[in-house]
């Protein structure tokens, strides 16, 4: 089955601004609520079609794959749809998933506390913001108590209708065999109320999206998929319950100098086979400022140097990795004619130092290259 066009979903215009879109998202959503709809089978796909829209054409970045690609740029790579990895706001289904009943444990019982979501934030922070600490600015968007029906979803003025169905109690008596159960009433969800005329701003949701400021303390030497909670920072409870918290998940992106392995920087350096032969000494550079290495005599290709306590500090401790500096000999491939000469030279001397035996494999080995 083909999927439909998101656009045509929501009922707007290619040329949609985002208020537009979230506006005809509200009103989907309210319509096809499965909550309100429970003599409808269609109605819970409905209002899945419009919140899988409304992730997409509501998210600018989102919205311009889809307007680009069609559905392929957003099923595919990249934006894998509520399980998008660069969705800043991973939770933003969860969130929905919460508020609307589809989360795993449903709403269940009778206006008891229920504690806020916890929410999840991907944030994508330089090499240097990792090995230094760093302060950063983040907006999230958080479900909030709408201020204007004060969380009742009714619109000012109007009040919720006692349930008829359970009388208020928002429960229900099953019979199951010989025994008497008690259920969440199936037409209020276990509320007790049902809301006939809804809260314009919140759509009788009782409640609403607002973005939040947050500045995020990252400590120094935090390395990929660090997770930082902020307690209490996730959404607001209801009824009273606690709210959640916010995980913000750490990328780190790489260093054009530095790789990283744990806690040790590792940075591979270049000597000609002269420095390394006779000895050098190497400006390393370090996260601050560069230091001299002294690379002995007889230095082989390959060979590391380790710098104690320049690498990356280990979270909460003041103990640092190292900075293991390896060197790679180079062989000049262009010689002039009195490098050469001298090279030459060199190895006379050096063929006067073999044996016997290896010198007549050399002597050979070199007729051989000069009679060519
Ligand atoms: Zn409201
Ligand atoms: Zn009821």
């Amino acid at each position: 089955m083909s999927k439909r066009d998101f656009y045509e979903i929501l009922g707007v215009s290619r040329e949609a601004s985002q208020d537009e879109i979230k506006s005809a998202y509200r009103k989907l959503a309210f319509k096809y609520h499965p909550d309100r709809n429970q003599d409808d089978p269609d109605a819970e796909s409905k209002f899945k079609e419009a919140a899988e829209a409304y992730e997409i054409l509501g998210n600018d970045e989102k919205r311009q794959a889809y307007d680009r690609f069609g559905h392929d740029g957003v099923n595919g790579n990249g934006y894998g749809g509520f399980s998008s990895n660069e969705d800043i706001f991973g939770a933003f289904s969860d969130i929905f998933g919460e508020v609307f009943g589809f989360s795993a444990g449903g709403r269940g019982g009778v206006n008891r506390p229920r504690p806020g979501a916890d929410l999840r934030y991907n944030l994508t922070i330089s090499f240097r913001e990792a090995a230094k600490g760093a302060e950063v600015d983040i907006t999230i968007p958080v479900e909030q108590e709408c201020d204007t029906c004060h969380g009742t979803g009714a619109a000012p003025g109007t009040t919720p209708q006692t349930c008829s169905h359970c009388g208020g109690t928002g429960t229900i008596q099953q019979a199951q065999g010989f025994f008497r159960i008690q259920a969440p009433c199936p037409s209020c969800r276990g509320a007790g109320q049902i809301v006939t005329d809804p809260c314009d701003e919140c759509m009788g949701r009782g409640s609403v999206i607002k973005d939040k400021d947050l500045k995020v303390r990252i400590p120094a030497g935090v390395d990929n998929n660090s997770r930082l909670r902020l307690r209490g920072e996730g959404e607001a409870g209801t009824n009273g319950g606690p709210p959640g918290d916010l995980y913000v998940v750490i990328r780190v992106e790489a260093d054009k100098v530095f790789e990283r392995q744990g806690q040790n920087l590792i940075i591979s350096r270049d000597i000609s086979f002269v420095e390394a032969s006779l000895g050098h000494r190497l400006e390393v550079p370090t996260l601050d400022e560069p230091v001299n290495l002294d690379i002995p005599k007889g230095t082989q290709s390959g060979e590391v140097f380790r710098l104690r306590g320049l690498g990356l500090p280990h979270l909460g401790s003041a103990h640092k990795g190292d900075l293991l500096v390896e060197v790679k000999v180079n062989t000049p491939t262009h010689l002039n004619s009195k490098q050469e000469a001298l090279l030459r030279e060199f190895a006379e001397i050096e063929e006067g130092k073999l044996t016997n035996k290896a010198k007549g494999f050399f002597k050979k080995a070199k007729d051989k290259v000069m009679g060519e």
